[in-house]
């Protein structure tokens, strides 16, 4: 019974902004189903949430979380929703004591607070004073042990996952820890350092391993090949050998490439096979054929996961490859497909295809954590209570 009770909610407000004004307000629309089933039910709700990066007193005035506020009362026109300008002391008491059933107090940015990011223990302890009962629906902080997402459970009786996390949850859990074969991963980006633990995972679950992006040619360049100026690693070259012998087939490399002669949208462009990059051109996307390639691979699919664009996707003469990738995954029959979000979410919404996936995370760095198997602590901690 969540009636009369205070109910505290670590959200996920850190919604973009330009001039201060919020330009995209997508993440306070996906807590409405929480804050919602909330007011409903009688709670008296106290909604935190970070905004932004707070090092300066200057951050600070930046980052003010009243913006939200402000949206959160014209999204919930029947709902009191008051805002606390402050993280703790008589002001924020009072406005959690004054609370009526089915009203909302926003309490100010939780970064405002210089032990928030270092999970200190009294500000967790405080803050937990305020209330009754905790819900983590703040996926994309839930990979962070913080003060709001980590220290409030940690010294509370009742925890609960609200409905976004809930969702995150189990839909990347039904990918990556139970998912229906064949499975598929796909991973591009720009660098093997910043998802070679993402391909290390997957390669223990999934029956082929897709490459593309910035980080195949130090693949290529392992095993011999002619990269040009092609985005590289130099110091991962070793690892990439390591990965390439152990994973064998499972490991599906491009096989030509779009190349270019400068790293711009009027470069010259051409197409080059995997390892015969000529000198002063570089790889820009996956080519034809590795299209064909990754198409024929995910054939049948019945799970795929996809973390990261196959070429620079920003520029539309190196969109395609993802654009194509993309389109195969979307229309797949009867497969779990899930984007681990970040730039792959980006790329297929401006591409139109989002709403096509099963499920297109939120959480750029949570959802890839839990790619690469790591506990992520703000659910940790509400599963170990
Ligand atoms: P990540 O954050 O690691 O997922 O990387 C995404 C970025 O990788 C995007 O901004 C892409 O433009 C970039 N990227 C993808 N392919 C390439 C490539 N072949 N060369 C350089 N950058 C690339």
């Amino acid at each position: 019974m969540l009636q009369e009770k205070k109910v505290l909610v670590r959200c996920d407000f850190n919604v973009p902004r330009k001039e201060g004004k919020i330009t995209d307000d997508n993440r306070i629309v996906m807590a409405l189903p929480t804050i919602k089933y909330l007011i409903e039910n009688n709670a008296k709700i106290v909604l935190f949430s970070h905004l932004g990066k707070v090092k300066t007193e200057e951050d600070k005035a930046k980052n003010n979380l009243e913006c939200v506020a402000v949206r959160l009362q014209e999204l919930l026109p029947e709902t009191k929703v008051t805002f606390c300008p402050v993280t703790r002391g008589p002001e924020l008491e009072e406005a959690v004591a004054g609370l009526k059933d089915g009203e909302i107090v926003l309490v100010q940015n939780t970064r405002y607070e210089k032990g928030e990011s270092k999970n200190d223990e009294e500000l967790g302890k405080y803050w937990a004073s305020l209330g009754d009962v905790f819900v983590e629906d703040a996926f994309g902080s839930v990979h962070r042990a913080h003060a709001s997402t980590v220290g409030i459970p940690t010294n509370i009786k009742e925890n609960g996952l609200g409905f976004l996390v809930e969702k995150e949850v189990t839909m990347l859990g039904k990918a990556v820890d139970e998912p229906a074969h064949p499975f598929v991963a796909i991973i591009g980006g720009s660098k093997v350092s910043s998802k070679i633990d993402v391909v290390d995972n997957l390669l223990k679950k999934a029956d082929k391993v897709i490459i593309g992006g910035g980080m195949a040619y130090t693949f290529s360049k392992a095993t011999g090949g002619k990269i040009g100026t092609s985005l590289v690693e130099d110091d991962k070259l070793d690892l990439a050998k390591e990965y390439l012998e152990k994973a064998g087939d499972k490991l599906v490399l491009p096989i030509d490439n779009v190349i270019a002669d400068a790293f711009s949208e009027e470069a010259n462009t051409g197409v080059a096979d995997a390892g015969q990059i000529p000198d002063g051109w570089m790889g820009l996307d996956i080519g034809p054929k590795s299209v064909e390639l990754f198409k024929e691979t995910l054939k049948g699919a019945k799970t795929v996961v996809w973390n990261g664009p196959m070429g620079v996707f920003e520029m539309p003469k190196f969109a395609k490859g993802t654009e194509e990738v993309c389109k195969a995954i979307s229309e797949l029959d009867d497969a779990i497909t899930v984007i681990g979000g970040g730039d792959s979410a980006a790329a297929a919404k401006q591409l139109g295809y989002a709403d096509k996936f099963s499920h297109v995370s939120t959480g750029g760095g949570a959802s890839l954590e839990y790619m690469e198997g790591k506990v992520l602590p703000g659910i940790a901690i509400i599963a170990e209570k």
